[in-house]
């Protein structure tokens, strides 16, 4: 199950700054949230409601995945 833009979570300005906004929950500020599940920490309260009502959150590029098996090569 996959919505187009995940918009419907609580905000909160970002201290001292008008026009920018954060997530309630996990303080991601929207622009990078980008309207994205998968833009909320793993931790927040929102993403984790709707992950556990059945929504998906894409899967990352994992930046720290495991080191290749090329790697292997050099002996
Ligand atoms: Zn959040």
């Amino acid at each position: 199950m996959k919505k187009l833009y995940y918009i419907d979570f609580p905000q909160e300005h970002l201290k001292g700054q008008m026009h920018k906004y954060q997530c309630s929950y996990c303080k991601v500020e929207t622009t990078v949230i980008n309207g994205k599940l998968e833009g909320h920490l793993p931790s927040c309260e929102y993403r984790v409601k709707l992950e556990n009502i059945g929504y998906e959150a894409e899967a990352k590029k994992a930046k720290n995945s495991p080191v290749s098996i090329d790697a292997d090569d050099f002996d």
